[in-house]
Parts: structure tokens; sequence; C-alpha cells
């Protein structure tokens, strides 16, 4: 602990802090920060910072509205922003109650746990993703639109492509915070864009989802455009996913080293399990009500639940080698997932794969729309959940997830999305009063 603060305090007075930013991440994938002075560091390394939790959603229900947030020094980043002299610093951090113990719906510490759990049976766990998003334009009053930025496409180039200078601003605040960008262009929708950065550990990889979300929103606004996750905020362009590309090293040894098209056996017991169980993890993965637009959607969304070698329309995709870098990629995702909750449930799934050596299901390599086109013929291919009740009905049945996530937790989550579906379902939608007004 000693050693601890004389860090934070060299590190502080080397860089002109004037402001500590301590950030968590709650039950919906949401950043929440409070912010001291770093006179308060020393405290917050050794009891904690207190919060009344009874307004941060999900955290509520737990009957104990005090909790404490304790900084993981680790995580310590300058916020290349916010002004260079008397800079801001970000740590993100632990929620523990106050006598010290774990608080069991913390995500960060739920996905540390199941990394500890894979590690006594041998295994690390690293992951990368692969998040897009919108650039819209902002009104008069500065608030988002759902215009596009540009009418661009896939790979395309200015002048078409509008977006370059907030893509290039993004790319550089990332690498001032340590990330290594592998590649950025521009995605296939109008204003749609992506950014690739490397894969790392599972923790440091959620971490980094979450840092990269906040740099992303934040530099849009600054170049006065609006950033945007949402699955699908435009019903005739492509859905904006977060492909999540998992490898599983035992022993210095690549599961998903595959060659010639075959898996080890234990990758294919790993792929098994999770695909036994993507449909409730689909209610973590896909949380909101539009997640599932963009699933039934189309335009290269995975709907069904395949896997295949390099098929880009499955749901789970073996890509070819680059690197050594031996994975899976598992596409239904979207980045308004919790990263900590959706790693912590697919590594689980897996692990669980690989404990009842779960028979793999056939190769696929038939792509969304032949499925579709014939569902007499394709009627043994299950699909996703295609709505948030689905999921969450999926998920109600899993005994895994329950696990994982404690009893408590996965009722509340139950819970608050149930209430945010039936919100939903009570409200009249333009599309209803189109199509059926003038009729009846
Ligand atoms: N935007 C597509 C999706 O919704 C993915 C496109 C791609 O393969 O990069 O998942
Ligand atoms: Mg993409
Ligand atoms: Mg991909």
């Amino acid at each position: 602990l000693e050693k601890k603060i004389m860090d934070a305090m060299e590190f502080i007075e080397e860089n002109d802090v004037k402001f500590i930013r301590l950030q968590f991440c709650d039950l919906f994938g949401q950043n929440r920060n409070i912010a001291i002075t770093p006179m308060q560091i020393q405290r917050a390394l050794a009891t904690g910072i207190p919060f009344d939790a009874s307004l941060v959603v999900g955290f509520s229900e737990s009957n104990h509205s005090d909790l404490v947030l304790c900084p993981d020094i680790s995580t310590i980043q300058i916020l290349p922003w916010r002004p260079q002299q008397g800079k801001v610093a970000r740590i993100i951090c632990d929620i523990r109650y106050p006598n010290g113990e774990i608080f069991e719906a913390d995500s960060r510490l739920i996905l540390k746990e199941t990394l500890a759990h894979a590690a006594a049976e041998g295994f690390q766990f690293n992951t990368s993703a692969e998040c897009e998003f919108y650039l819209f334009r902002q009104d008069e009053n500065g608030d988002p639109t759902i215009m596009p930025t540009d009418q661009a496409g896939y790979f395309d180039l200015a002048p078409y492509d509008r977006g370059e200078n907030t893509r290039r601003e993004i790319c550089l605040t990332l690498e001032d915070m340590g990330f290594e960008i592998e590649s950025s262009r521009h995605e296939a929708g109008r204003g749609q864009h992506e950014i690739d950065f490397k894969h790392d550990d599972a923790l440091s990889s959620a971490d980094n989802i979450m840092t990269f979300k906040t740099v992303v929103k934040t530099i849009g606004q600054r170049n006065g455009v609006h950033a945007s996750f949402l699955p699908k905020p435009l019903v005739d362009e492509p859905g904006s996913g977060m492909h999540i590309h998992v490898s599983l090293i035992k022993d210095g040894t690549d599961i998903f080293e595959s060659r010639n098209n075959t898996l080890t056996e234990e990758a294919g017991y790993f792929i098994a399990g999770v695909l036994a169980h993507i449909k409730g993890i689909t209610a973590f993965a896909n949380p909101l009500v539009n997640s599932y637009k963009r699933l039934t959607g189309g335009k290269e969304a995975p709907r069904h639940i395949t896997w295949g070698f390099g098929n880009h329309s499955s749901l789970i995709r073996i890509p070819p080698l680059i690197d050594n870098y031996f994975r899976f990629e598992l596409r239904s995702p979207d980045p308004t997932c919790n990263p900590y909750l959706t790693f912590a449930l697919i590594l689980e799934a897996g692990l669980e794969g690989i404990e009842k050596k779960l028979p793999l299901m056939d190769e696929s390599d038939l792509d969304e729309d032949e499925i579709l086109k014939d569902s007499q013929k394709y009627k043994n291919i299950e699909e996703l959940p295609i709505t948030l009740i689905e999921a969450i009905d999926a998920m109600k049945s899993d005994a895994l997830i329950k696990r994982v996530l404690g009893e408590n937790l996965a009722n509340n989550y139950i819970e608050l999305k149930t209430l945010e579906w039936m919100d939903y379902i009570k409200t009249v939608h333009p599309w209803e009063i189109d199509r059926y007004l003038s009729t009846y």
C-alpha cells in the first residue's frame, strides 16, 4: 500500500495533476465517475472513497446505498483532452462495501472472479473488440440528430469521408492513452466508422472498451458531431456491432490454433459451450430494445446460431490466421453491452463446454439470406432471440448466467429490463400509425 501511494503521488506530481476522476461502470455498461483532488488520493487508496449508490441504476436495489470506490492504480491515465496545465487523470475503480467486502454487483469484479476461475483451470483469456459507431450532425442547439455527417461507404476516402479528421483525432488521443490502434476506416453505413485496437488480457480489454467509448464521444463532441454507439440508428443502413475476438491460452498453447480448417478438441467444446448459452447471453451482449433491430435487420448482422471458418455471415467465425493471433470471433454483441459481464459470460459458457465436453454442431457455410429464403429446409437452425424480452426469457432459464451474476444481480437485471421492455411495448410507435391509421 505504501508503495502504491508513493507511486500515485509521484505520478500526480510529475504530471501536474489537479483532478482525479474515479471511474466505474454501472450494470448497464455506462461509465460513471466522481472527481477528487490529489489531496484525497492517500485516503482513496487506503480506505476507498464513499459514494451514495442509491441513484446508480442496478446498484440501488442492493439495499446498501453506501459503497466505496477503490482505485485500481494500474489504470491511471491522463485525459488528453482536458487542460494541459493542471491536468485531469482518471483511475478505474473496484467497488466494495464500507467494511471492505466486495460488492457483488460490480461487473469488473465479476469479470475478475471469472478470470481467476479460468486461471485455476490453467487458462488465460485474451479479447479484442471491433467497435463500430456513427457520426451524426448536431442541430443548432448542439443536440444530436440522426443525419449522418457524410454519404460515404465502406473504405471510402475524403472528400466523401467527412469523418477523417474526427477519426484521426480519436486515434491520436487513444494512442496518447496507451492504445495500440491497428486500423481505422469508414464503415459501410453513411457516417459509420470503425476503429480497431490491439487485443489484451480480458480485463484490460474491457477497460479499454470503456475508455474507447468515452474518447469517441468526447472527441466527436469537440468536433461538433454526435458519435453514437446505438446498435441500429438508421433502418436502411447497417447497424453498429461490436464483434468480440476471443483467444484462450493453456500452458503456452493456443487452444484456437487451427490448421487446415480443423479445431482442437478443446476449441470445439469451448465454442459449443458459448453456442449453448448464447440465447441467454444475448440479454447482455445485446441489451437494448434497439439492439434487436440490428440483429433482425440484415446488413451483415448475425441472426442464426451457426459457426464457420471464414464465413462472414455466421454467428461465430474462425478468421484466417494473421500474426499468430489464434482466435474465434463472436459477431452478435453490440457496443452498448457491458463488456465486463459479456466477457465473463462468454468465458464461463466456454469453460462449461470444455468441462462437459459438449459436442460442437456442424460447421455452416450458409449466409443469412440463404437461411431466411428457405426457412423450411433450414428449420433446424436455431435463431438468436429476436426481441429483448425473448432474450430475458432465455436468460431466466439459464442456470450458468445466474451462477456467474449471482441470484440477486440476475433478478435485478431481469426486473429492470422487463420494465424497459414494458415501457417500449405500451408506447404507440410511428410505424403503427403509418401502417394502420388510414385502414382502420
Ligand atoms: N455492421 C455489421 C454488424 O452489424 C458488421 C460489419 C462488419 O463485418 O464489419 O455487425
Ligand atoms: Mg466492421
Ligand atoms: Mg469482424
